[in-house]
């Protein structure tokens, strides 16, 4: 069996809810560096870029690194890259997705028939009208991205909507289906992959969301520890071990090692 080197960690409802730190949290990972494993912060927030959630992580004592984090608004930048090279992007998101964007060479546009892309992500700030210019953009044949589907996301007071809900505004208005380059789909588990120089055998996916974290885990052949802090509650496979709170984390990672 092939050693495992390293994490892939997520952090709404593993390490964080809201803007509140679960408890244990910096000391799991701590605990986490300390059995040798390497760490990919691995998430798919996408109001927040990689500088934002480095500065929320060192804010809660958490040790990281900037080339440890991996966002799904940065998997979406590499994805257009990747594909179409630079474009003109609309973006449908929150600030730290526009950085993302940005730093990857797009250009943003301020109307939807400019654009080659839609880029649409969770946001805490959305008018009917921007939703309007991103369904003519993609009715336009612009590239429809999502970062991520999750249905809720996970905060200190409960789940509230997450990028599923808004990316099903587009879907839904456009009768097209948007490239999902978040969990649970692999693409943005194979930069990680590729930053760590690691295959998916030599990881341990950690997340609080089945449909999310724990289908990455199963899509991607590697093992999965379910946290119970966010969003599932209650483990409908035996499949991935099941850490309590993060704190249970490095104790369920040893069985593994
Ligand atoms: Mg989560």
């Amino acid at each position: 069996m092939p050693r495992i080197k390293a994490v892939l960690m997520d952090l709404d409802g593993t390490l964080f809810l809201g803007e509140s730190t679960i408890p244990g949290a910096p000391e799991s990972v701590r605990r986490i560096r300390e059995l040798g494993l390497s760490i990919a912060f691995l998430t798919n927030n996408s109001f927040y870029s990689r500088r934002m959630i480095l500065d929320k992580l060192v804010e809660a004592g958490i040790e990281a690194r900037p080339e440890e984090i991996v966002n799904s608004g940065l998997a979406a930048s590499e994805y257009l890259k990747e594909h179409r090279g630079v474009c003109r992007v609309f973006p449908v998101g929150d600030v730290g997705l526009v950085e993302e964007i940005v730093l990857g060479g797009h250009t943003l546009v301020a109307r939807g028939d400019e654009a080659d892309a839609v880029v649409a992500g969770g946001t805490r700030d959305i008018s009917y009208w921007r939703l309007v210019e991103g369904h003519r953009a993609i009715m336009n044949g612009a590239l429809f991205i999502a970062t991520n589907k999750d249905h809720v996301y996970m905060t200190e007071r409960g789940p509230m909507p997450g990028a599923g809900a808004l990316v099903s505004f587009l879907e839904t208005s456009t009768r097209r289906r948007a490239i999902l380059v978040g969990k649970p789909e692999r693409y943005i588990a194979d930069l990680a992959l590729k930053k760590l120089s690691l295959r998916p055998e030599e990881v341990v996916v950690v997340g609080d969301n089945e449909e999310v974290d724990m289908a990455l885990a199963e899509a991607i052949g590697s093992k999965g520890i379910l946290v119970l802090t966010g969003i599932s509650k209650n483990p409908s496979s035996k499949k991935w071990l099941v850490a309590k709170t993060p704190a249970e984390v490095p104790e369920k990672l040893s069985l593994l090692l």
